[in-house]
């Protein structure tokens, strides 16, 4: 991942907007954070960015390289921030960090901030008594995607309220880092390394930023806002404060109603509802109501419903370790009132349930697992989006209950390249180039798991859920010319030329039901559950393939028009590279490759010339692809047996 072209200008209202670009291999984003003047760090301090883009690094597979100054102290801790990121989810890869420059040590700004949204947890850091005192709140006004325009307005005066009521100063900060093109990662795991990029974009006015917690002391794991974390993500002249575990929710709404009870009539916690209030109905608003009720505080949080909605708890279920722990402390420090009995037993059934799936859901976990959708057959597994959350959840669930480790071996964090940091001119053989070409476009193939298909894309793509990079072919030319053929990719992703359509073969009997029931020869190569599996899986796709088969007409044509994307050269040339298709005989897969003989390796049907690519990959840097496993290839994509 590359960060590069720093910006800085002046913006609308006293302003000050920072931006930079971010490459990564096949994407880019340009992220901007806008400040009020005079808050801003000098314009040659980059460790905001360097934090903000290490996580996404990680996550991607990538080194990261910033084109710009940070702080010598930060830009050390960064190999302790890969440690413990490492730790907390093995699927992510250790990188290496270089930065053109190390700023020069400076004195740290005497504001001392908080962060203040309208949950609970920063309504309750907010006013705690912090030495030395706040200076500044400190809003996003950004943070929440679903808002519209109006709703985000009306946000602003309401913090504006709290903060008076506070008695202190609003210091608003907007940034585009929850826009759609920048969420490579999900959100949970990167938001610390957010909110060390926004407190950064703040370092010329505050020293020092109270960072508020979800967490307590007793149910404190891997989240992307951590108390061994967030201190790292300081620097000499900034502190990050991890604020508040002491307490659980209820604990921090009893002091928030003793000190400042006119601040729980803001009080909003809830995602799903695109207004300035609360739906009353999702998780996390059921959660809060219990732990207000359980303060005694529900009364003068009015933009929730005035009574907990016990039908609704019902219909709930809570997957996941940090969850299930954080609603029995609210249940459980409900009182001895009857209505108090009620919903903590209410909730206690809940719970119950969440953990001992019913018939019902266990069959549409195993249908969902046997179609690929999930990845476990019993719904208790985490299936969370957050890295964090499902590694700490599934690791306890296999030491558990199956006294295994998790995720059994197969995948491990990735040693630390040496060295973790350095400093100097980016070099160019890191990650994709410095500039890439005009005139080539990368073409670049991909595999999605789920919809058990390859897909192909040219030049930069936004991530798409689910699929997985598995490399690039070579380079399309940009624009026509003699000798040249046209290259269209369709909405599906399938690669077409003027003479060349990618439809299916007809389906031979025998192949089918050789394929179908390959999976039982190898057992050395998987597990028995899994081999079953894809047993099953070939059985589905065999069916639809020979629907298919019978109803080939042309309603079956793909709906949207096929994209033109570049040319490939017709005749063969010094330092040009030959690129083949093949059909899958069964499942009408498509494999794109620049070596004829892996067709027929992983069981595709014979290959056919489609012309010529440039030995160039302006996309990743990296030409050639990785063999990945391909559950509906010739021995699971390992190949055949070589004698
Ligand atoms: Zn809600």
């Amino acid at each position: 991942m590359i960060v590069d072209q720093l910006e800085s200008h002046a913006a609308e209202d006293g302003r000050v907007r920072r931006s930079a670009r971010l490459r990564w291999i096949g994407g880019e984003f340009r992220l901007w954070a806008e400040v009020p003047d005079g808050f801003q760090p000098p314009e040659e301090d980059a460790t905001a960015l360097l934090l903000v883009a290490l996580p996404l690094a990680l996550y991607r597979g990538e080194d990261l390289q910033l084109d710009g100054a940070v702080s010598a102290q930060t830009l050390r801790q960064t190999e302790r921030i890969q440690t413990i990121l490492a730790a907390w989810d093995p699927a992510v890869r250790r990188c290496r960090v270089r930065v053109a420059h190390e700023l020069a040590l400076r004195q740290a700004a005497d504001g001392n901030g908080c962060l203040l949204s309208r949950g609970v947890d920063s309504m309750y850091s907010a006013i705690a008594s912090h030495t030395p005192p706040l200076t500044h709140l400190v809003f996003c006004d950004t943070l929440t995607p679903l808002q519209s325009q109006r709703v985000r307005i009306e946000e602003r005066r309401i913090v504006e309220k709290l903060a008076s009521l506070i008695g202190l100063p609003v210091l608003r900060i907007s940034t585009n880092l929850r826009d759609p093109g920048a969420q490579l990662i999900d959100y949970q795991d990167m938001h610390g390394a957010g909110i060390a990029f926004m407190a950064h974009s703040l370092s010329g006015g505050l020293g020092r930023v109270v960072v508020p917690s979800g967490l307590t002391y007793a149910v404190a794991g891997p989240a992307g806002s951590h108390p061994l974390l967030d201190p790292l993500f300081g620097s000499e002249w900034l502190v990050l404060d991890h604020h508040g575990l002491e307490l659980g929710r209820t604990g921090k709404l009893e002091a928030i109603l003793e000190h400042c009870p006119e601040l729980l009539a803001h009080l909003k916690v809830c995602y799903t509802e695109a207004s300035v209030g609360n739906c009353g109905s999702c998780r996390k608003c059921l959660w809060t109501m219990i732990a207000l009720q359980a303060a005694g505080a529900l009364e003068h949080a009015s933009l929730f419903p005035a009574e907990i909605d016990l039908d609704g708890l019902a219909l709930l279920r809570v997957a996941g370790l940090p969850l299930t722990e954080f609603w029995m402390q609210a249940a459980e420090s409900l009182g001895d009132a009857p209505e108090d009995r009620r919903v903590r037993e209410a909730v206690r059934r809940m719970l119950h349930r969440s953990v001992r799936p019913s018939l019902p859901d266990r069959v549409r976990g195993a249908l969902a697992w046997i179609a690929g959708t999930s990845e476990h057959a019993a719904p208790y597994w985490s299936t969370s989006p957050s890295g964090h959350f499902r590694h700490q959840t599934n690791a306890a669930i296999a030491a558990l209950r199956a006294g295994k480790p998790y995720p059994y071996g197969v995948e491990s964090a990735t040693p630390q390249p040496s060295p973790a940091w350095s400093v100097g001119p980016l070099e160019p053989d890191w990650g994709p180039p410095l500039s890439p070409s005009s005139a080539h476009v990368g073409l670049l193939r991909m595999l999605d798991a789920r919809g058990r298909r390859h897909r192909y894309a040219a030049g930069v793509i936004a991530p798409i859920d689910g699929l997985v990079r598995i490399g690039e072919l070579g380079a399309l030319l940009r624009d026509p010319g003699d000798g040249r053929v046209p290259v269209w990719i369709s909405a599906e992703g399938r690669v077409s030329t003027d003479s060349y359509d990618p439809s299916p073969a007809p389906l031979a009997a025998r192949t089918v039901f050789r394929w179908t029931l390959a999976p039982l020869s190898w057992r050395r190569l998987a597990s028995r559950t899994s081999l079953l599996r894809e047993l099953l899986r070939r059985a589905t796709d065999a069916r639809d393939a020979v629907c298919r088969a019978g109803l080939l007409t042309a309603s079956d044509a793909p709906s949207a028009a096929p994209v033109l994307v570049g040319y490939l050269r017709r005749s063969p040339q010094e330092g040009a590279v030959a690129l083949y298709s093949a059909i899958h005989p069964v499942n009408a897969d498509q494999l794109l490759s620049t070596d004829a003989s892996e067709s027929s390796d992983l069981g595709y049907n014979a290959p056919v010339l489609l012309g010529f690519l440039e030995a160039d990959a302006p996309a990743s840097g990296t030409m050639g692809v990785s063999r990945p496993r391909v559950p509906w290839a010739s021995r699971l994509g390992a190949g055949r047996a070589r004698a």
